[in-house]
């Protein structure tokens, strides 16, 4: 199964381009995968949540260093269900990215922005985005130990692996011939914590299915690319 959500600030990429996006860090294994990324020469985008940066902020600068592009997700891990909380809640998560890489770090960069859950569909003043994505894993699945318990237990779905993430976004790529990937870095402590889970219960496996991940594109010619800046309007 793969889930697509295509938003209206989702970039269209050049046919066979893949671009990597993690949301809901930084976590505890931020680092490792940033630097893995830049071994690999992947330009990946972070959608940073403000409440993830609260415990695993000092990470941020690694990442950055790494020659990522840090995004924004929200402050809490809540749907933008208007106008003015989304502007609340990208506002308070810009500001806790500033606190750790300082208040001009975005004066000269783009800011894309995607909502929590890719709820809320609108364009925001001085923001890119909302950014959506072309295919998806169920990287969340793994990280909540196939026991999520945001799960409706009357949708019992097959546990997943590894593996099964892989394959289920190598589905969506091949159908749109490349686009934007979703995967997790870290999970949001409010949901987490609301399923009565702890940090030490989560299974961070981000590194893990981005290894195999990056082995499977190259093997099937995909092009690793980062999130293009759209032309202004006008
Ligand atoms: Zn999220």
């Amino acid at each position: 199964m793969n889930d697509a959500c295509v938003l209206s600030g989702t970039p269209a990429l050049p046919a066979g381009g893949v671009a990597l996006t993690y949301d809901d860090g930084p976590g505890p294994r931020s680092a490792e995968l940033a630097r893995l990324l830049r071994h690999e020469r992947v330009p990946a985008t972070f959608f940073v949540l403000g409440e993830s940066i609260r415990r695993y902020g000092e990470v941020l600068a690694e990442v950055a260093d790494c020659g990522h592009t840090i995004g924004l997700h929200s402050e809490y891990h809540r749907p933008f269900s208007s106008v003015p909380l989304a502007a609340d809640q990208l506002g308070k998560c810009r500001a806790r990215v500033e606190q750790y890489l300082g208040a001009g770090y975005f004066d000269d960069k783009p800011i894309f922005y995607r909502p929590p859950y890719g709820i809320g569909d609108e364009p925001m003043p001085g923001y890119i985005g909302p950014v959506g994505w072309h295919a998806s894993g169920r990287d969340w699945d793994i990280t909540y130990r196939n026991d999520a318990p945001l799960r409706p237990p009357t949708n019992p779905r097959q546990p997943q692996s590894v593996e099964g993430c892989v394959e289920d976004i190598l589905a969506g790529l091949r159908r749109g011939d490349g686009g934007v990937v979703l995967l997790h870095d870290f999970a949001p402590t409010t949901e987490y914590t609301a399923g009565g889970l702890a940090e030490a219960d989560l299974d961070l496996q981000a590194v893990e299915i981005t290894v195999l991940l990056l082995q499977r594109l190259r093997a099937e010619g995909y092009q690793l690319v980062g999130l293009p800046v759209p032309a202004p309007a006008g």
